[in-house]
């Protein structure tokens, strides 16, 4: 490259400089399309709680299913649809979805939970409340069967406005939970007067269990946090029977991840609620 002219240098520059506008006029196209034709959908990822092995909930994670078949992550589109303003429109469409697949979940008497990730564009949006309010009449869903999930960063930018939003929702019984917790900069104060029910401990820490030897001293001072304030914990990203182990034993409430099973669409999360035994523990746990 270096012994190239500058001009072409230059040339090349200019012209891939053009592919990429085309290119994210093209993905902005596309996702306007998308929210229309209703090609964001949730997927299903199960919530194991960890002393008793019941799939108590899941999370409903966003996926864009093109029409060519595609399946896009919403690490590539949820920043997009941010920048063009176009969340809290998309958020609602997955939110209502899930909501509506949730509220038929039964299981002999048994209903999970639905967590649902929101993003703080749409929670600032001034029709939040209005939006969820509707969503969980016409759906049905018991408003307490719902909790939503913010990031730890956006729920401590603004602690006082985000503790006014949350407040009328958890008043019909909404609950709340902190997603990617201990990736923020966060301080003790403003998390306990932040009206969370839930942690969700971020997955690099459970990932980096057993290579990482401050990983688990993350963890334990994340658990006993919570437990000091009487709200559960979640742990993302459990992949091996050693971090489901290590979990359970220090009392992490609940699990999540791929050791359990992968996010899934609708219907298959229901076959696995259905198949699902506890995993057994090892002989040193039993
Ligand atoms: P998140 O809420 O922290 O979700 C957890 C992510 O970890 C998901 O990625 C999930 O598929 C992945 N994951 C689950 N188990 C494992 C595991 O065992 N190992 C590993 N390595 N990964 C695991 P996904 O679905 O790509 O979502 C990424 C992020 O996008 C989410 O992180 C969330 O912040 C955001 N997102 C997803 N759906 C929505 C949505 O509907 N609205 C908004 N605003 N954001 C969303
Ligand atoms: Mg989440
Ligand atoms: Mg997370
Ligand atoms: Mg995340």
């Amino acid at each position: 490259m270096s012994k190239q002219s500058k001009f072409k240098g230059l040339q090349f520059y200019d012209s891939s400089m053009h592919e990429t506008a085309q290119r994210n006029l093209t993905l902005e196209d596309d996702i306007r399309h998308g929210i229309e034709n209703h090609e964001f959908i949730p997927v299903f990822q199960p919530k194991v709680e960890l002393e008793t092995g019941v799939v108590i909930g899941a999370e409903a994670l966003a996926r864009w299913r093109r029409p060519d078949g595609a399946v896009v992550s919403p690490g590539v589109f949820v920043p997009k649809a941010e920048e063009m303003g176009l969340i809290p429109q998309m958020g609602a469409s997955i939110l209502r979805d899930a909501c509506v697949q949730a509220a038929k979940w039964d299981f002999n008497g048994h209903k999970p939970r639905l967590a649902v990730n929101v993003s703080p564009l749409q929670f600032e949006d001034p029709n939040f409340f209005s939006i969820v309010e509707e969503i969980l009449e016409e759906s049905g869903l018991a408003p307490e069967l719902l909790e939503l999930e913010l990031t730890e960063t956006a729920a401590v930018d603004n602690p006082e406005r985000v503790a006014k939003i949350m407040r009328p929702l958890r008043a019909k019984g909404v609950r709340f939970a902190i997603d990617d917790f201990g990736t923020g900069h966060s301080n003790f104060t403003t998390v306990t007067r932040l009206p969370f029910d839930v942690f969700k401990i971020d997955q690099q820490f459970v990932r980096a269990h057993g290579s990482d030897p401050h990983a688990p001293a993350i963890i334990e001072m994340i658990l006993a946090m919570a437990e000091a304030l009487g709200q559960e914990t979640v742990a993302e990203g459990v992949e091996t029977q050693e971090h489901y182990e290590f979990l359970r034993r220090r009392a992490c409430t609940i699990g999540q991840g791929y050791f359990f099973s992968p996010p899934l669409p609708a219907h298959e999360f229901e076959e696995f609620v259905r198949h699902w035994r506890a995993p057994s523990l090892t002989k040193k746990m039993a």
